[in-house]
Formats: C-alpha cells, structure tokens, sequence
C-alpha cells in the first residue's frame, strides 16, 4: 500500500518577490485513488504535482510516501524512490521521437535494473495492455497523438509503478483519443494502481473518484457524494499484469522497481541514442576526428621535419679540416721535410676520425706552356703527395686515385689546361716547365674549398719544390661526419708536434651540438604545434558536446524522471562519448597517416610511418571523448528534470 501524505507541505519560489506557489498543504491520497488536481493556470498545480513525484523539494512541511518521510532524502535515495513509486505522463508525451513504441517503452524499464531483451519483453507486454500491441514496432514519430499518449501510459506503467502521475495527459488530444486515454487508465486504476491526474478539462475530472480544486497556492478538495459513490460501486477487474517470464536479471523488478541500470541496458541506449540523430553523431565525430587528425599528424610531421633536418645536415655539414703553414713569416713555420715526411703523413691518416688526408704544398709561379722555350707565361705550383682517393679532396680525370706523381709527370688545373691550349689525355700531352718537360697525366676538375689549385699546375712535394721556393704547406683532411672538432685538435700534433702551435686549423663548427640545437628547436614548435591543435580541438569537442547535451534536456530529463540517477546521466554520456571518442579516433589516426604520406611524399622528406598510429589514435580518440565530455556530462547531469519536463 502506497499512501502519499503531505503534512503542511509548502513550496515558495525565491525571488525579489517570492512566489508562493503551495501555501501549507494537509492531505492523504490513498492507493487505489483515482484523483484529478484542477485549477486555473498559474494556480500551483505543476508545483503540487512535482511535490508529490519527488521531482521538486518543499521548503516547509514533510511528505511521506508508504508513511516513510522524504524529508533529508539525498538524491540517490529520492531517484530510487521515485523510480520505485511513480509513473509518469506527460501533455507532450517526451516520446524519444526516433525510437519505436517499444523501445521508449522498454526504456522505462531499463531503469529498473531490467536487461534490453527482458525489458523488451514487458514493453510489449505494457502496449498490449494499452491496446497498441500492433503498433510496437512503429518509430513513435509516425503514431496519432492519443497513440503516443497511450504509448507514454505503457512507459510508466511497465516497471510496475503503483502510482500515476498524468499531467494534463489529454491536453494535446481531441476529443475520441482523449476518451480512450482516460479509459486506459481508468482501467489501470481498476487494478489498484493510483492515478493522479492534473487536468483543465472538466469531463476528465468527472471521470475520476475524487476532485481537488487548487487555487492561489490552496488546495481544496471538491469531491462530491456521488463520486465516491462510484468508487465503491466499482468491482475489481483483471487489469495489468507485466509478464516477467524473462525477468530473471531483475529479481528486485520483478517485486518492485529500483533505480538501476544494468551496463547492457545503458550500452544499448547509448547506441540507440547516437543512432537516434546521425548528423549530430557525425558532426561530434568529426570533431573527435579533427582533433586525432591534428594532434597525430603535427606529432608525425615533427618527426619527419626532424629526422628530415638530420639528414640535410648530414649532407651539408662540412667533413672537411685543413691545416696549414706559411714558410717564412714571422713566425716558425713547419718545414718542407717534416711536413712531407710520410711518416708524419701517416700519423694524421691514423688519427680517429681521418679518412683522407691530402697534402699539398703551395709554390712560387713558374714559367709554364705548352712550347719548349716559351717562358713568358706563368702558373702556380702545387705538390701534392699522392693523387687522393676521396674525390671531393681534389677531383682528377686521367689518373687513379692513389698514384704517387714521378719526377717527370704533373697534373693540370682544368682552367690552367685549357689556358696552356693542352689537348685530350689520350695524346700524352706536355707541358714545359721552367724550359723542361712534363708528362700531363691528369686533369684536376675540382678542388673544393681550394679552388686556386684548378688554375695551377701540380706536381709532386719533391719535384714541386725542386722547381721553385716553398709559400706553404697544408694538409686537406676528409673526416667521418661529426668528427671535425675532434680531428681538427689531434691533426696538428700528428703531424709536427714541435710546429704545432704555429699551426692554423681550420675546421667546421662542432655540428653534433649544432644539429641537437635545431632539431630541438623544430621539435619544440612543432611540439608547441600540437598541443595548440589538441588544446583547440579539445575545447571545440567540449562546446560541441555540450551544445548536444543542451539541445537533448527533455529527453534527459525524461530518463530522470523515469528514476535514472545523475550518476546515470553521467554514464550514459561517457558511453556515448567513448563510443564516437573510439570511431572518431579510428577515423582520425586513419587520416593522419594518409596527411603524413602526402605531405612528406609533396615535400620528398622521408615519411616515418608509426604503426602505433592506429593505437595511439584510438587511445587519443578515447581520451579526446573522456576529457571533451566531461563538462557535458556535468550539465547533463544538473538538468532540473521539474523544469525540463514542465
Ligand atoms: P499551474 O501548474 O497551476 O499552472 P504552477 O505550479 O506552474 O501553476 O505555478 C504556480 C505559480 O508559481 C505561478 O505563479 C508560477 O508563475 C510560479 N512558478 C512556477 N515555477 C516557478 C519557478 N521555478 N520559479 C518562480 N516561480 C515559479
């Protein structure tokens, strides 16, 4: 037995003037009532009506329910009460407009701890009992209006509820549709149910046992003899009856209802919700996708940037040391024997780092042509030990790579060459040099950095500096990519450690240091990059979500008034986020590796593809959904259901 009793029960609306909407109210409705609340608009109806379905707090009196005072109930307890006690219909049926009679009907019992297949069962079970048993399968959009009230009767009374709660059920209706509405739960009263209704409508008023006038806040009950005459006069009919065959996962439904929700229940009402509106679905992927896509392919992009400016230094950076003398300055110069010792020579190839080592003296002009006697024209003088193998040293067409130069043959600068007019390798050429002849062997095409040896004329150390003074000597080192500054500090010693001080080296910037410097610096814009794009994406999924959660209130609302906790609001949120959260991030990790090749593949960078990608997407996908509907969930949760189902 469900008696509901208000003891001085008030409710006064805050305000720079303060409404009282209830003044203190006595009264008892018994189980079994049948009771209409009439009064003009404005007089404090809805204000009673959620009074008594524990959808609004008084601020005096107590109300009890089955003799249990509600007053201090937190709101756990006053949903599970609720759920336990009430049914609800509304003027404007909150009918989830894309889902079939059956399953807004099930959805009343979802929140009764019942699983989907069970909760189906008695849905249909409720819309035989209200006579649309043919029409469960119908989206409830497609039905008449008394349809989707009646539709709206089997959601509340499907999970058992003992008490009724219609507000102005007929409203919307005309006539006939509102006659077979008032029938269904006349019927529904006849089985002992409590039905409470809120009505404008005198003829519905008629048909219940007992009349209650409000007005100005007061209520007065106006229930005349001949009423109450009816209801005695009413025998007790078989009435409603949920079949609870599959009720097994639910044993508390099966006596009474209990605001719970199983995980599969809320698993297949999120789906149905995300199903409910695509667009919005898709729109809230998207963004999940924008976020994934930005975040991944900035973090990717990074990374080929990066490994892509390693790999230009490591082309570009110089790989060459030189070390040189100048004879005869103010200083001690290296001498003409230390510097060409080939022991010494050798010391500097064997130091860590060196990979070639060209030595190469530099000598006064000498008169030099391609005619015996002429001695007006005249060209520098190299020596050089050995022809280098490395050609980026010296490049020389004609001769190999490690021939040591005899006495009598010389290489030409390619500039020196066409200078002198001396003609292809092939007819052994010579060239006169301070009146002898030379074999020219080959033709130096390139010299790097020393790009006066293209001009001149090289012979060996010995013979070049047989042939006129000595200016200077050096040596050209090829080093192992990093090692200039290393080798650039052992070389002198190597080669002549009494002269070493009087060296100058001349050796690229420490390029290890320099690389880590501008990796990191591209890695902290792009990484910068990335968490912009994140944060951005973020804040844009969270307005997003919270746009939706506003745009669905009634709906929310509905599922509170149905006995969901704001704790299941938050669930069913975080279900629907993680859901799009997990396609979007699929979606997202998808796109970013397609951006990624284009990008890299446009750029001709190296694309670094990481078959983490996918994970990592779907992680972020999650996490993105989580943290992006956090605030929706807060608002979902806060939604007043008095208000949003007014
Ligand atoms: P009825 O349902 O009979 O039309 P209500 O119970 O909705 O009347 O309202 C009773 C009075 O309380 C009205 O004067 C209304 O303006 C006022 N009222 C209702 N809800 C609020 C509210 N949330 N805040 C302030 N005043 C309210």
């Amino acid at each position: 037995m469900t008696v509901l009793e208000l003891r001085s029960l008030a409710r006064t609306y805050p305000g720079a003037v303060p409404v009282e909407a209830l003044r203190p109210a006595d009264l008892v409705i018994n189980q079994g009532e049948m009771v209409a609340i009439e009064g003009p608009s404005g007089a404090g109806k809805s204000t009673l009506l959620n009074l008594l379905a524990l959808l609004d707090t008084p601020t005096d009196g107590d109300y009890l329910i089955g003799g249990r005072s509600t007053r201090g109930l937190d709101d756990a307890s006053r949903a599970r009460l609720r759920c336990e006690t009430f049914g609800f219909v509304f003027q404007s049926f909150h009918l989830l407009t894309s889902r079939t009679a059956e399953e807004n009907v099930a959805l009343g019992a979802a929140y009764h701890g019942l699983d989907p297949q069970p909760a189906l069962d008695r849905a249909r079970n409720a819309l035989q009992f209200v006579g649309l048993a043919e029409r469960a399968g119908f989206r409830s959009e497609l039905l008449s209006g008394g349809e989707k009230q009646r539709v709206a009767i089997a959601r509340a009374i499907v999970a058992d509820a003992p008490v009724i709660l219609a507000d102005e059920p007929t409203g919307n209706l005309d006539s006939a549709s509102s006659d077979a509405v008032i029938g269904v739960l006349e019927r529904l009263n006849r089985t002992g149910v409590t039905v409470v209704i809120v009505t404008h409508d005198p003829r519905v008023a008629a048909r219940t046992t007992r009349r209650l006038h409000v007005e100005d806040g007061v209520v007065t009950d106006r229930t005349s003899a001949s009423q109450q005459q009816v209801v005695q006069q009413q025998p007790s009919q078989p009435g409603y009856e949920p079949d609870r065959r599959n009720d097994r996962t639910a044993p508390r439904a099966a006596s009474r209802a209990s605001s719970r929700v199983t995980w599969r229940a809320m698993l297949t009402d999120a789906a149905a919700s995300l199903r409910s509106d695509r667009r919005r679905t898709a729109r809230l992927i998207g963004v999940v996708v924008l976020s994934v896509t930005l975040a991944l392919t900035t973090l990717r992009l990074s990374q080929s940037a990066r490994s892509q400016v390693s790999d230009a230094f490591d082309a570009q950076r110089n790989r060459r040391v030189a070390v040189g003398s100048t004879l005869g300055g103010a200083v001690p110069a290296i001498d003409v024997l230390t510097a060409t010792d080939p022991e010494s020579l050798r010391r500097v190839r064997s130091v860590p780092g060196v990979e070639e080592v060209l030595a190469l003296s530099t000598h006064i002009q000498v008169p030099a042509s391609a005619q015996p006697g002429d001695l007006t024209n005249k060209e520098r003088l190299f020596g050089i030990d050995a022809v280098p193998a490395n050609t980026s040293l010296l490049v020389v067409t004609g001769v190999e790579a490690g021939t040591t130069l005899k006495d009598n043959q010389v290489l030409l600068g390619a500039s020196a060459a066409s200078r002198l007019g001396i003609g292809p390798l092939e007819t052994s050429p010579t060239v006169w040099l301070a009146g002898q002849p030379y074999e020219v062997v080959g033709i130096v095409t390139s010299a790097g950095l020393r790009t006066e040896v293209e001009t001149g004329v090289i012979a060996s150390l010995s013979e070049a500096s047989r042939l006129t003074a000595t200016e200077s000597m050096s040596l050209e080192i090829r080093v192992v990519p990093g090692a200039g500054a290393q080798v650039a500090r052992a070389a002198p010693l190597a080669w002549a450690p009494q002269y070493a001080d009087f060296l100058v080296v001349a050796a690229p910037p420490d390029p290890t240091s320099m690389r880590e410097t501008i990796e990191s610096s591209v890695r902290a814009i792009l990484l910068t990059l990335s968490v912009v794009s994140a944060a951005a994406a973020l804040i844009s999924l969270s307005n997003a979500m919270s746009t939706s959660v506003a745009a669905r209130t009634g709906e929310l609302a509905l599922r509170r008034a149905m006995g969901a906790r704001r704790v299941h609001l938050r669930s069913l949120i975080g279900y629907e986020a993680a859901a799009i959260g997990l396609v979007g991030g699929l979606l997202g990790a998808v796109a970013s590796v397609l951006t990624v090749l284009v990008v890299t593949i446009a750029q001709r960078w190296q694309p670094v593809i990481d078959p983490w990608s996918l994970p990592i997407g779907v992680l972020g996908g999650l996490v993105a959904g989580a943290v992006g509907s956090l605030g929706a969930s807060r608002r979902a949760s806060r939604i007043d259901p008095a208000s949003a189902l007014r």
